[in-house]
């Protein structure tokens, strides 16, 4: 009955394996070259502040378009580099690129804030934080436009220097977000003794909010802690109008997703903002 006995089928994946090695292994390689090969940009996803239905800052997202693979996506290469020891390079390349847009936005009098990513090996890199410090001087920006977002992973990697990094980054006016809340393992409780301004609730609890599941009690409660803390609180993965509702009763601050918009480039980031002005300001009769 079946078309492919075993040893042929061991010899498909085998071959299957073969193929995704290889191409982990060029894939290491190139991303060490994708900076200078001008393969790399950056887009960015805005963020909307439920109440009063501005956006004030944006998320930037790296994207790695390869000569001849062509897209791969962050989830692949970021932790490609992080094992190879490439996130550096790709660090300072997007720190540099985004500072640089951050200098046109404000010569063009665009108040934007930017949130850029970072990894566990950013914070235990002991030039991190000097490195961060002079690409913001070189390029005038004020540091309380930038803002980091960290998983939670990511601070448990070297706690001691993660934390020492996370302050002095703070004192420089640099805002803190954990990024993926709830994916992870720690506790509000164990937040508490970090200096972030930002929870992101991850969007496997923002997805399905619309069906009032059980995701909406954990968020519901999530909102209620974290500002308990002081915390503000924003929503990734907010894909449809229902969800947005949900999370405007439940007290969020902000919300992040596909409904609002994808992640784009800085061009159509800035017709995007002059197009949507006013498209979530809550009218008296609405
Ligand atoms: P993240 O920081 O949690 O970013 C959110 C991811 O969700 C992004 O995927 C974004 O495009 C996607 N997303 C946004 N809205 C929605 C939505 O409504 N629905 C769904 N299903 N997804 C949505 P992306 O751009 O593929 O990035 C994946 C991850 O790669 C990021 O997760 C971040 O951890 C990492 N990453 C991206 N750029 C960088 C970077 O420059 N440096 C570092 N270290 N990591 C980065
Ligand atoms: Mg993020
Ligand atoms: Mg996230
Ligand atoms: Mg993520």
């Amino acid at each position: 009955a079946d078309a492919h006995p075993g040893p042929m089928r061991i010899s498909v994946y085998q071959a299957k394996r073969d193929q995704d090695y290889m191409r982990r292994l060029r894939l290491i390689r190139d991303i060490h070259f994708a900076a200078q090969m001008r393969e790399l940009s950056v887009v960015y996803q805005p963020k909307l502040d439920i109440a009063s239905g501005e956006v004030r800052q944006v998320e930037a997202l790296m994207r790695w378009h390869h000569s001849e693979l062509g897209f791969i996506g962050p989830d692949e290469f970021i932790l490609l580099a992080e094992q190879t020891g490439s996130i550096h390079k790709l660090t300072q390349w997007i720190l540099g690129a985004i500072a640089t847009q951050m200098r046109h936005w404000a010569d063009q009098g665009v108040e934007l804030g930017v949130a850029m990513n970072i990894s566990a090996l950013d914070l235990d890199d002991e030039n991190f934080v000097d490195q961060v410090a002079k690409v913001l001087e070189k390029h005038g920006i004020d540091p309380a436009m930038l803002a980091f977002e960290v998983t939670e992973s990511a601070l448990m990697v070297n706690p001691e220097r993660s934390l020492r990094s996370l302050h002095q980054l703070r004192e420089m006016g640099i805002s803190l977000a954990v990024d993926d809340y709830g994916t992870g393992y720690s506790s509000l409780a164990m937040l508490k003794s970090l200096p972030v301004q930002d929870l992101k609730i991850d969007k496997s609890f923002v997805l399905n909010l619309a069906e009032g599941s059980e995701d909406a009690v954990i968020v519901r409660s999530t909102i209620e802690l974290a500002h308990n803390m002081g915390l503000k609180v924003i929503a990734e993965g907010v894909e449809n109008a229902i969800s947005l509702e949900w999370l405007r009763a439940l007290g969020c601050d902000t919300a992040q997703g596909y409904y609002i918009s994808r992640p784009i480039a800085a061009l159509d980031l800035e017709a995007w903002l002059e197009k949507n002005r006013h498209t979530y300001k809550q009218t008296e009769h609405s």
